[in-house]
C-alpha cells in the first residue's frame, strides 16, 4: 500500500517556498511544525490489517513519508522515495529492468554509479553503454532494441559536461525509453528535469539537498502512479530505506536549500572567475562560462551554475595536484560535496578512482584535476584559500 499522502495540495507555490511549505504540514498528533521523528519500527494494529496507513517502518515510516512528499514537492513530481543512500535509490532504478537489457549512460558519470553499473548489474546480464552524451546523435546511435533506458548526469561529475535533458527526453520517448536523470549537482533549485520530460530524477540527498554532510541519503521523485509503484515495491522488497531520523535531517536541510543554493552560486562564480584569471591556471571547469562548450544548453536549463569546480594548474601531475589539496585551510579535503563547508578532492585517487585511469582518462578525470565544492563562506576566505595552496 502507499503511504498517506498530504492532504494540503500546496503545488502553486512558488520553490523558494515550496522547500518549505510544499507537500509539507504540520504533524496530525499535536500540529509539530516539524514531523516529529517516529523511531519505530512497527505500529499497533486494532484488528489485522486495521492500521494507520503505516504497518511496518520498511514499508513506511511517517517521517519517511513526510520527506518523500517534500521531494516530489520540490522537484514538480508526483510521488518521492527516500533511500538508505544514493546508490541505493541507482540500485532500485535499475532493477526495474531485465536481463538482457540495455543502458545508456555518460561516459564521465559518478564513480559510485558506474562502480555499481559495471561490477554489479553487469554480471546480471544488463548491458551499459557509457558514451559522451553531448550529442543526441551519439546517442541514439547506441540505442537498440534492448535498450530500456538512458541514464543522465548533468552536469557531469567531475567534467562539469551539461547534457540536454530535454533532448534525451525527445529521443527517450521516440524510442519507448525511460529517461532517469541524476540531479544531485544541479538540485532543483538550479534544474528540474521531470519539467524537461524525465521519468524519473534520481538524488544523493547526501549533497545539496541534506546540506550539512550529516547523512547518507538518496531519493526517486517520479510523476506516473505505474512507475512510482513498481519502484515503491522494489524499495519494500529490497529494503535499502532512510530511516526516520535520516528522513528528518534531510527534511531540515530542504527548508533552507534555496538560501544556502543561491549563496554556493555566488561564490561557485567568484572561485570560478579568480581560477580562470590565475596565471598557473591551465584549465577551469564550471557551466557559468561563456566559453564552456554547453553554455547554451546550461543556460536555457538551469536557473544558475551551482558551486561545483573543477581545475588543472599548468604542468601539474598526481603528486602536484595532491600537494595542492593538502596545503588547503579552509576548504577541507574530502570525499562528498554539496554541504555548507567548502570541500576538495583528488578525482583520480578518490571519487573515481574505481574507474580505470584508461577509463577516467578518456573522459578528462586526469590526475592533476582538482574538485572543489564550493561551501557558502566568505567567499575572499575561500579565494585566499586557494591563493596559498597554488601559490
Ligand atoms: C554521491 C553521489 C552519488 C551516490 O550517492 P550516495 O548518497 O553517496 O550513495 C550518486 N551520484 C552523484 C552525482 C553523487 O555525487
Amino acid at each position: 500500500m502507499w503511504p498517506i499522502y498530504s492532504d494540503m495540495s500546496k503545488k502553486d507555490l512558488k520553490f523558494n517556498s515550496k522547500t518549505i511549505h510544499g507537500e509539507q504540514h504540520p504533524d496530525k498528533a499535536y500540529g509539530a511544525v516539524m514531523p516529529p521523528i517516529y523511531q519505530t519500527s512497527t505500529y499497533a494494529q486494532t484488528t489485522p490489517g486495521g492500521h494507520q496507513g503505516f504497518e511496518y517502518s520498511r514499508s513506511g515510516n511517517p517521517t519517511r513519508t513526510a520527506l518523500e512528499n517534500a521531494l516530489a514537492s520540490i522537484e514538480s513530481g508526483e510521488y518521492g522515495l527516500a533511500f538508505a543512500s544514493g546508490l541505493s535509490a541507482i540500485d532500485a532504478v535499475i532493477k526495474l529492468l531485465n536481463p538482457g537489457d540495455e543502458v545508456v549512460s555518460t561516459n564521465d558519470l559518478y564513480g559510485g554509479s558506474y562502480r555499481l553499473f559495471k561490477q554489479v548489474f553487469e554480471k546480471y546480464g544488463i548491458t551499459f553503454h557509457f558514451i559522451g552524451m553531448q550529442s543526441v546523435e551519439t546517442v541514439a546511435s547506441y540505442i537498440n532494441e534492448n535498450t530500456k533506458l538512458l541514464w543522465v548526469e548533468t552536469p557531469t561529475n567531475p567534467m562539469m559536461n551539461v547534457i540536454d535533458i530535454k533532448a534525451m527526453s525527445d529521443l527517450a520517448k521516440k524510442h519507448d525509453l525511460l529517461l532517469a536523470v541524476d540531479n544531485t549537482f544541479a538540485t532543483p533549485y538550479l534544474q528540474r528535469p521531470l519539467e524537461l520530460g524525465a521519468d524519473i530524477v534520481m538524488h544523493s540527498a547526501t549533497k545539496y539537498l541534506g546540506g550539512h554532510s550529516d547523512v547518507v541519503v538518496g531519493a526517486l521523485v517520479v510523476r506516473d502512479k505505474d512507475l512510482a509503484d513498481k519502484l515503491y515495491f522494489i524499495q519494500n522488497a529490497s529494503g535499502a530505506v532512510c530511516g526516520p531520523m535520516d528522513s528528518f535531517l534531510t527534511l531540515r536541510g530542504i527548508k533552507t536549500l534555496h538560501v544556502r543554493m543561491e549563496r554556493h552560486c555566488q561564490n561557485g562564480e567568484a572561485v570560478a572567475e579568480y581560477l580562470k584569471n590565475h596565471p598557473k591556471i591551465e584549465k577551469v571547469y564550471w557551466p557559468g562560462f561563456e566559453t564552456h562548450p554547453n553554455h547554451d544548453i546550461a543556460k536555457s536549463q538551469m536557473s544558475d551554475f551551482g558551486g561545483m569546480i573543477s581545475f588543472v594548474t599548468k604542468g601539474s601531475n598526481y603528486e602536484e595536484a595532491i600537494k595542492i589539496v593538502e596545503r588547503l585551510q579552509v576548504f577541507t579535503l574530502a570525499e562528498s560535496l554539496g554541504g555548507v563547508e567548502s570541500l576538495a578532492g583528488h578525482p583520480a585517487s578518490m571519487t573515481h578512482a574505481s574507474i580505470p585511469k584508461e577509463e577516467r582518462e578518456k573522459s578528462g578525470v586526469v590526475d592533476a584535476l582538482i574538485r572543489l565544492s564550493v561551501g557558502i563562506e566568505d567567499a575572499d576566505d575561500l579565494i585566499a584559500d586557494l591563493e596559498q595552496a597554488i601559490g
